[in-house]
């Protein structure tokens, strides 16, 4: 709120700041960091990590510049896929773990808000609702859920290499874009594509590669329509919404950019979603693939109490990319204990 958020986020169950907010919060805290005698440098990304008897010893920026440094937090991020391949690559400790893949799905703002309102839907004194399902699919015992339900949003690009595709959502501070999306997404563990620390990692990376070509080689999405996903067809284009995936969509059939786990837990969870909320499964609605990266695909082992990484004194992984949290608050808290548990090691107070 300091840094410019709305102030109701104080109160609100369910805090939204909307990302045209967010930019500005952002901006605000990076400035206060550097009020506090830090430094933010842009385009100086860490490619090395030299490391001696006693641990960290030094840090290298863009392959040419060496900062020595005996502690050093790490907060990559879940898609920092270099950096992760560097840090296995120094010997340091890490894990696959279990996330979760899938795709979006859009559906008419005025649609979910009449499914969850009923005859109040309208009411200007509402607010946009939003939704959370959950399903399990009764044969295999895998998950399937709702996730970053984006009431009033848009469905957004978020791949951070080349040749691939990556959906994710967002909503402006008013939520009026008219349209709801959320994320589908179905339970995936290291039983599904092996124990290989980064083993998740290469199968995030081939269904985003599959997305790619699938849309055409061109950073368009595809997309398929929840009837045609049912009936296992392709090609309709018959939509209950624009699809707001800004690059640009082409309609296709996205059985092939994902597995087959994926595509029947998503075939048993459609109907049951259509259950709880009537008309989920309304054969207009648009999913838009793919959608790899809830959160991290490996985890950086370190002590439960020194948040310090195992064999490897000094490095502090936290964050979402050390793969203990998800999403922004449990990032910044792990992030805030991180910087705690090292105060409590080190500093007399
Ligand atoms: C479109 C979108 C919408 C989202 N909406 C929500 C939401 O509504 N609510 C929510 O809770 N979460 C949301 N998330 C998830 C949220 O953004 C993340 O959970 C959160 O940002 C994780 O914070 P972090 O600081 O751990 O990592 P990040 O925010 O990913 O930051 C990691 C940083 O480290 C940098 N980095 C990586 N490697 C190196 C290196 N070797 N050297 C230097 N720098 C490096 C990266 O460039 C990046 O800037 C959304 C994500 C996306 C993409």
């Amino acid at each position: 709120v300091a840094a410019g958020a709305p102030e109701e986020i104080r109160y609100l169950h369910k805090p939204h700041i909307g990302t045209d907010i967010l930019r500005e919060v952002v901006r605000n805290i990076r400035k206060e960091i550097i009020r506090l005698g830090g430094t933010v440098r842009f385009g100086a990304q860490v490619t090395d990590i030299e490391l001696g008897e006693e641990g960290v010893e030094a840090v290298i920026v863009n392959d040419e510049e060496r900062i020595d440094a005996d502690v050093v937090f790490f907060g990559i991020g879940h898609s920092a896929r270099d950096t992760y391949r560097m840090l296995l690559s120094r010997g340091v400790a890490m894990e696959a773990k279990p996330f979760a893949m899938g795709v979006r799905i859009e559906h008419p703002q005025s649609f979910i808000d009449r499914a969850q309102y009923g005859e109040d839907a309208g009411n200007p004194r509402l607010p946009v609702a939003d939704y959370a399902l959950t399903y399990k699919d009764p044969a295999t015992g895998r998950g399937a859920y709702s996730f970053c339900m984006c009431p009033g949003g848009f469905v957004v690009a978020a791949a951070s290499e080349k040749e691939r595709v990556v959906t994710n959502g967002m909503s402006n501070y008013r939520r009026d874009s008219g349209i709801a999306n959320s994320a589908l997404l179905v339970q995936v563990a290291p039983a599904d594509f092996g124990q290989e620390v980064l083993a998740g990692m290469a199968l995030q990376q081939e269904l985003e590669g599959l997305a790619f070509a699938l849309g055409g080689r061109d950073y368009f999405a595809p997309v398929q329509t929840v009837g045609d996903f049912l009936k296992g067809r392709s090609g309709s284009t018959d939509f209950l919404t624009k699809p707001t995936y800004a690059p640009g969509v082409r309609a296709a059939d996205l059985h092939r950019c994902l597995p087959d786990f994926i595509t029947k837990t998503l075939t048993g969870a459609l109907p049951y979603f259509d259950r709880k909320i009537p008309g989920f499964a309304d054969a207009g609605a648009i999913m838009t693939g793919v959608e790899t990266r809830s959160s991290a695909p490996c985890r950086i082992r370190r002590d439960r109490e020194t948040f310090v990484a195992e064999a490897t004194p000094g490095l502090y992984p936290m964050g979402e990319g050390a793969g203990y949290a998800g999403g922004i608050m449990s990032a910044a808290v792990d992030g805030m204990k991180a910087a705690l548990a090292f105060l409590h090691q080190n500093v007399q107070y």
